[in-house]
């Protein structure tokens, strides 16, 4: 496999070129802003020396009279005194300043001259309307380049400490930002090599992407683990609950190819072939039924329902020969249901009461509004079910005294029962007394009554 750079690297490598341009960015802008600063400083020393100068000078009959006080140079400003026809009174011109240039009063500007710029200002003194002297501030210009070199000589010794530095604290920031993620990573192949998804990720509760990230995958692994459990749990049921008709009818079979002899006894023992077939068809149904339930493949979307005329069509299609069935179904009490899932589970509860007791005794189905609950019972008047009995009999595969039980009966019907209520969001309850009669009831939340 091609190996890639990490996305931790790829984001540390980023980070430290952005901040490697931006330090240039930085450079080459204090550049620019320390030269247009020197340059302002200069000019406004310039002014001020020049202005301050101008105080000291007064002009009499044409001639200037300079004070005690005035500076001819002064933090490298030099000023000087000219007479009004340019002529140089006072002062002295700096030997590298060579530049011939008309006087304008007032106007600082730069001037280029043998050696380097000069910053000039030139300022008009006057002693009547026509007549005066000028005084002219010199100073030479700063000296960018030198500035520029000085900068350059710097950056070069700080751009590689500042770089590593940035790396180093890119490294830092992106590997503790990643901690998470690679909390997460080691979990999952954990998981994975382990092949046990009871493993979580935990990460502490939070509003960011990560802490997100991981809740998905827990609950990711938390539906694996439950579907992996249902699957198991499928296999071993119907492995367990398989062999028994199998060997029956493997026994049946190696019975038959030794002594059966007669038309009748052939006929006898694939009569119980088909029983024991027909057992298994129905509980490999079941299981699969009440296995898609779990896992929530099931189709079960709900409708709104009138539960007693559901019950009462349902009865009359499915159980129209059982004239011991009574039917007492109130109309207009809503649900929401399966009608599907609602048909398996009537039908199991009347099948029961059929097996469980006398052909010739009644059975009554009731739809009614109980505690603002639709409620939906079948009664009937069979052997019961004794007390220590009545909690097991909802556990899978559980039938209680098999003596009693059918022989085509699997210990799923009421497991399943149980399910198609919680799925509905209600309940089942159960009252009954051995030799008396069983009444199992379901107990759903009430849409509406009308
Ligand atoms: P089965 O296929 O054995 O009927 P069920 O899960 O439907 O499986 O029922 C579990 C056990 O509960 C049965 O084996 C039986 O002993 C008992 N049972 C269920 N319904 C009744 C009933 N109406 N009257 C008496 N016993 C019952």
């Amino acid at each position: 496999m091609k190996k890639t750079l990490s996305v931790k690297s790829k984001i540390t490598i980023l980070l430290t070129l952005l901040m490697a341009g931006l330090a240039v960015l930085l450079l080459i802008f204090m550049l620019f802003i320390s030269n247009s600063v020197a340059t302002q400083t200069a000019m406004d020393q310039l002014n001020e020396t020049v202005h301050s100068n101008l105080a000291y000078v007064e002009v009499t009959d044409r001639k200037p009279v300079i004070s005690e006080g005035f500076s001819y140079f002064q933090n490298g400003i030099s000023t000087l005194i000219y007479s009004q026809n340019e002529a140089l009174i006072a002062g002295q011109i700096p030997v590298s300043f060579q530049a011939e240039i008309p006087f304008e009063n007032g106007f600082i500007r730069t001037v280029d001259s043998t050696d380097g710029q000069y910053i000039v200002l030139d300022l008009w003194l006057a002693s009547d309307w026509q007549s005066g002297v000028w005084l002219r501030g010199l100073m030479e210009a700063p000296n960018n380049e030198s500035l520029a070199r000085n900068l350059l000589f710097i950056s070069l010794i700080a751009l590689p400490i500042f770089i590593l530095l940035a790396a180093l604290g890119s490294y830092f920031i992106t590997k503790r930002a990643f901690q998470p993620l690679d909390h997460i990573t080691a979990t999952a192949e954990a998981i994975n090599e382990a092949k046990d998804l009871s493993g979580r990720i935990g990460l502490p509760e939070g509003g960011d992407e990560f802490s997100r990230l991981a809740a998905d995958f827990d609950q990711m692994f938390e539906r694996l683990e439950h579907s992996f459990e249902i699957e198991k749990q499928f296999t071993a049921d119907a492995s367990h609950e398989l062999r028994t008709p199998v060997s029956i009818i493997k026994g049946a079979c190696e019975y038959a190819e030794k002594y059966d002899e007669t038309p009748e006894d052939h006929a006898e023992t694939i009569s119980m072939i088909h029983r024991q077939a027909d057992k298994m068809a129905s509980l490999i149904s079941q299981l699969l039924s009440m296995t898609r339930m779990e896992q929530g493949t099931e189709n079960t979307l709900m409708e709104r329902v009138d539960l007693g005329e559901f019950a009462y069509t349902f009865s009359q299609e499915h159980f129209m020969e059982h004239s011991r069935l009574k039917l007492n179904t109130a109309q207009g009490v809503f649900v929401q249901a399966n009608p599907e899932l609602l048909g398996r589970l009537i039908r199991n509860l009347v099948e029961n009461a059929m097996k469980y007791s006398d052909d010739s005794s009644p059975i009554s189905l009731t739809v009614a509004v109980q505690n603002m609950e639709a409620t939906l019972s079948v009664q009937d008047f069979g052997i019961g079910i004794p007390h220590e009995e009545q909690e097991k009999i909802w556990q899978r595969f559980y039938q209680a005294d098999v003596s009693r039980s059918n022989e085509n009966g699997s210990g799923l019907g009421l497991s399943m029962v149980r399910q198609i209520a919680d799925i509905h969001g209600g309940y089942m309850t159960l009252e009954s007394e051995p030799e008396k009669g069983s009444t199992f009831t379901l107990h759903l939340p009430l849409l509406k009554v009308s």
